[in-house]
């Protein structure tokens, strides 16, 4: 017997021909606003986004990637709902889809030199969670789905000492990589800024973090007790000075027309899913750009 009509690659072209229709909706005038997720990444990737230069397409894979991430963090929450969690900034439907209502647009200012931009943050939060008694008793709520690679680093360090000891392992992935050359890869550093971001934009003062292994399906980070645990993580206001400064930059930017640096090594994982790779080394290298 053999399978002529291959379910899988039906999905496949289902995907393809998605992203082919999201792609004619592309505007080359994009709003000048930066989302948290994108800010501890590469400068020069947000650059070309906001110039307006034409992402590359989506592969299947991709989409994939980024379906299973909005799975994990419907079923967390539902799931938690079940349990008995109190949950904020969240919407329940009755076909289980979630909304989310925490966030969407804060704008804030950032002096480089002689000038003062206005730093549009835009985003949204996955709700709000009860964590008990205490100035942090209904914190924001985030979900980090990580590969197991990333999750069993942060779950070695809150073996080794807690809540501490994952502050530790993301700050000290900005202090130690932090220079003038592009890096081999950056992961500690985006998962930081994305968080600090997120309580800028919605003004909170402490995030709720629930670490997810998405290989595995793991859910928070084993405990010396035994138990799992979520992390809960204060806002800093120097790295969301950081935050405020690298939106800057890439403001700036776009008014002269030259393109940050960029802060990855080609045949970096952030390279190689870089919407827009073309423009970069891809240039960098055929066209002497
Ligand atoms: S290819 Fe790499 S260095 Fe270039 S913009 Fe993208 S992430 Fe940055």
């Amino acid at each position: 017997m053999k399978i002529t009509n291959d379910p899988i690659q039906r999905v496949y072209t289902y995907l393809l021909e998605k992203a082919a229709k999201r792609a004619e909706r592309f505007t080359a005038t994009p709003p000048l606003r930066f989302r948290p997720s994108e800010i501890g990444g590469c400068k020069r990737e947000i650059f070309y986004r906001l110039s307006g230069k034409k992402p590359r397409a989506v592969s299947g894979e991709t989409q994939l990637l980024f379906m299973d991430g909005e799975v994990h963090h419907n079923v967390i929450r539902q799931l938690m709902r079940e349990a008995g969690v109190t949950l904020g900034d969240l919407v329940f439907g009755p076909e289980g889809e979630i909304e989310e209502t925490g966030g969407t647009l804060r704008v804030l200012t950032h002096t480089l030199g002689e000038k003062t931009y206005d730093v549009q943050l835009s985003g949204r939060s996955d709700g709000s969670v009860d964590v008990g008694e205490g100035a942090a008793a209904m914190p924001l709520l985030e979900i980090k789905t990580v590969g197991r690679f990333k999750f069993y680093e942060f779950e070695r360090a809150y073996l080794k000492g807690g809540e501490k000891s994952v502050l530790k392992l993301l700050r000290d992935d900005v202090k130690k990589k932090a220079g003038a050359k592009p890096h081999p890869e950056h992961a500690n550093r985006r998962i930081w800024y994305q968080f600090q971001a997120t309580l800028l934009l919605v003004d909170q003062p402490y995030i709720c973090v629930q670490f997810k292994n998405r290989d595995k399906c793991e859910l928070g980070l084993l405990g010396e007790d035994g138990l799992r645990h979520s992390v809960l993580i204060a806002a800093d206001p120097d790295v969301q000075q950081d935050v405020l400064a690298r939106c800057a930059v890439v403001l700036r930017a776009l008014e002269t027309g030259v393109a940050p640096m960029a802060e990855f090594m080609d045949g970096s994982m952030s390279c190689k899913m870089c919407n827009f790779y073309q423009y970069c080394w891809g240039a960098t290298k055929k066209e002497g750009a």
